[in-house]
């Protein structure tokens, strides 16, 4: 297949190949290499507001905000000038310090489930640590995920991709032991039965369910009204720990994230991306009594060089301390916008497509049906949705690079942004009708 923008980007290109000399596939994350799209990445060297400036001069309206931490825009002065003034008293101490009591504080307020909060540097620490707790805690080995909800690349969590391979314990990536896989159960996505199912033939062996909160790696899947409570519900009646991972959601649908939409009691949560304001930061916290197990309270081992870092604590809290009602409603209105536009571009073309949303987050499926797991999430035209993207590219808005991702708004993306946004989409969504397999 051929790419009709794939070399528009002669000094992204000459990046790319510098990059894929030094560095496996010349990413340090796998989605940034546009695998799914193909094409060339396009190497960013400024953000401001809700734009970024590639390295070969052009602008875009971003619809990624760095996968969802970037709620106010790009470079927001007052986080900027919290980050100034942190680095100016020195970047990292390997001591307790103020900035991590204040961001924990904050964090307890705004989550009425998080009695106490530990903070980690990436929402991958986050949800392995609080899987290591529920074991620990529990004495039980065995953990429930979905098909389709990410988690990070924990080891545990990856063992997933269908039953069979849970049934054999395969590692479904290499470098996963057979142990770590045959301890995930996998199961599908708003199936409640497929949960009491599993309880049922592991009594007293199953530590927890972890589930996004509402999931955005499969595209956006929002839960079955009920699912979630009833996820706690049978965690409660089998003696296992619910986890709700709110590292995408959290802070950025609405001030206590999903909690805060559906009031679902977990026992723990995780977090990440919008509370480090940009930075490495994240967090897992919950029932007090669950949290007091971990080391030095207690003796499940967790720990980290730059955890509490107090330039990443700096730009979290002041991110934080901005998100007032104010900006959700901007957020969400942003949001409602840029997915009515795309919806009608996509109809005027008679492209087959399901827009869903979650609170402000919302992306397109390229079939007609809706989609509530992971499988259906897979049927789904992706090669619409690859012509669809170039397109925009093209015409200068950054999209997820993936037809299985969430997009994001900020509160930044003023008039301006949305009618650019509006400008490529006719031409984006002619490209997707004409696209072929
Ligand atoms: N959990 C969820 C729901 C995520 O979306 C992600 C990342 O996208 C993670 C965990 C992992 O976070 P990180 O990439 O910071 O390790």
């Amino acid at each position: 297949m051929s790419y009709p923008y794939a070399y528009e980007a002669p000094v992204s290109q000459t990046l790319f190949d510098r990059a894929a000399a030094v560095t496996p596939g010349g990413v340090n994350s796998p989605v940034r290499a546009f695998r799914a799209v193909g094409g060339t990445p396009r190497f960013m060297v400024s953000g401001t507001g809700p734009y970024l400036k590639d390295a070969d001069g052009r602008e875009y309206v971003d619809l990624v905000c760095s996968w969802g931490p970037m709620i106010l825009g790009h470079a927001h002065p007052e986080v900027i000038a919290a980050v100034q003034a942190a680095v100016a008293r020195g970047t990292s101490f390997g001591t307790p310090g103020e900035g991590e009591v204040e961001l924990a504080e904050e964090i307890v307020a705004r989550v009425a489930p998080v009695e106490q909060v530990r903070l980690v540097s990436s929402g991958t620490e986050a949800t392995m640590s609080a899987i290591r707790l529920a074991r620990g805690f529990t004495g039980r080995a065995k953990v429930i995920k979905f098909a389709g909800c990410y988690h990070g690349h924990v080891d545990a969590l990856l063992a997933a991709a269908g039953s069979g391979v849970a049934t054999f314990g395969l590692p479904d990536t290499p470098g996963v032991t057979g142990a770590q896989a045959g301890d995930t159960i996998v199961l599908p996505y708003n199936d409640l039965g497929a949960v009491r199912a599993a309880f049922a033939a592991h009594p007293g062996e199953i530590a927890c369910v972890i589930t996004e909160a509402s999931p955005g790696n499969m595209g956006v899947v929002p839960p079955a009204e009920g699912f979630n409570q009833g996820l706690a519900d049978l965690c409660r009646e089998n003696g296992a720990l619910y986890i709700s991972d709110e590292v995408m959601t959290g802070f950025r649908v609405s001030k206590a994230g999903w909690y805060g939409i559906d009031g679902v009691r977990p026992d723990l949560m995780t977090f990440g991306k919008v509370m480090g304001g940009g930075f490495p930061a994240a967090a897992f916290g919950g029932r007090a009594d669950v949290m007091a197990h971990l080391a030095p309270a207690g003796p499940v081992y967790q720990a980290g060089t730059l955890s509490g870092n107090p330039v990443a604590t700096a730009a979290g809290l002041a991110q934080l301390r901005l998100l007032d009602d104010a900006v959700y409603e901007t957020v969400d209105s942003v949001a409602a916008e840029v997915s009515g536009l795309v919806t009608a571009a996509l109809a005027k073309e008679g492209v087959a497509h399901r827009l869903q949303a979650a609170g402000n987050m919302f992306s397109v499926f390229f079939t007609e049906d809706r989609v509530t797991n992971y499988d259906e999430a897979r049927k789904q035209e992706a090669f619409r949705f690859t012509a669809f993207f170039h397109a925009m590219l093209a015409q200068g808005v950054y999209l997820p690079p993936s037809a299985f991702e969430s997009w994001f708004v900020s509160s930044a993306h003023d008039g301006a942004a949305v009618e650019r946004v509006a400008a490529a989409l006719p031409a984006a969504a002619r490209a997707a009708a004409e696209a072929t397999a």
